[in-house]
């Protein structure tokens, strides 16, 4: 792209957990593992979070039990990718019928008893912010290490937690910008909304491309991501692409450095590609 960037590469904290899953769950490595005996979460059948907390598990000796709305048979009878490994740690998957998923899932969340630990989709909880907040620890440092003052912090938005609580722990000289992957501008502001408190900063949101289907294949993704790859760096397909394009069409504008978190999720690129090469996209 010919532009200068940093990247702090959270991606290689541990091939295990994706980066910023591994920062939004970081609380939970700390609970005794004999005080809990189960995990409970849902969301996408590829989704990195549900690898995350598979290990994580594992780890822990939990049980953990995710629930899904139905999948395609060629999935559930071949499973590929992050569902894949997780089913290999031996997390449960069960599917609920879309038209009662999330009156299910409520249910579900007001009867965990106390050895039972429920995770929002994507990890989007209150815990998270005890992990994030060591992240923009290490950021403070870096700065001060480098005698940086202020800069942009990019990460691109699934539930928006990730942001949302780097831009809370961040000095006010740090722009934290980020753009909405999972559904558009006002999604990302309804899901802040649930962890914000009075007086705290916003990330800024830079949005300059339509609002785009979750990991709905697109040329111009697969594109930046491969010219990222060339640059020396391996993405994740689903959300870095768009947070670069949106870099990219922005960079006069955003305070000088600018640091990428790379928040991992790279496993997730298995079957990313394969839905590309299904639909013959950038062949
Ligand atoms: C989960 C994920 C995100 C989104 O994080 P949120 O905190 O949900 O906004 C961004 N990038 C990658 C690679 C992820 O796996």
């Amino acid at each position: 792209m010919g532009l200068d960037f940093f990247v702090k590469r959270d991606d290689l904290i541990d091939p295990r957990f994706s980066g910023n899953k591994f920062r939004k769950l970081y609380s939970l490595f700390k609970f005794n593992s004999n005080d809990y005996s189960k995990v409970i979460s849902y969301g996408g059948a590829q989704s990195n979070a549900m690898l995350s907390i598979a290990y994580l598990a594992a780890m822990k000796g939990w049980e953990f039990v995710y629930y899904v709305k139905k999948i395609p048979k060629r999935l559930e009878s071949s499973p590929s990718g992050n569902l894949r490994r997780a089913l290999e740690l031996n997390m449960k998957l069960r599917q609920i019928p879309h038209s009662i998923f999330y009156e299910s899932i409520e249910k579900i969340r007001r009867g965990i008893s106390e050895d039972e630990i429920f995770i929002p989709q994507g990890g989007a909880d209150p815990v998270a912010a005890e992990g994030v907040k060591v992240l923009a620890d290490e950021i403070k440092e870096w700065m001060c290490c480098n005698s940086i003052e202020s800069l942009s912090v990019a990460t691109p938005s699934g539930t928006g937690t990730t942001a949302l609580f780097l831009a809370k722990y961040l000095p006010e000289s740090v722009d934290v910008v980020t753009t909405p992957v999972v559904g558009d501008e006002e999604t990302l502001r309804l899901q802040w909304q649930k962890l914000h408190s009075e007086g705290e900063s916003l990330p800024k949101i830079l949005a300059s491309l339509k609002k785009h289907p979750f990991a709905k294949p697109d040329i111009r993704f697969l594109e930046a991501w491969r010219s990222l790859k060339r640059s020396g760096i391996l993405f994740d397909l689903i959300y870095a692409p768009k947070m670069w394009l949106e870099l990219e069409v922005f960079y006069e504008e955003l305070k000088k450095p600018v640091l990428y978190i790379h928040s991992g999720g790279v496993s997730g690129n298995e079957s990313q590609l394969q839905k590309y090469r299904f639909k013959g996209i950038g062949e």
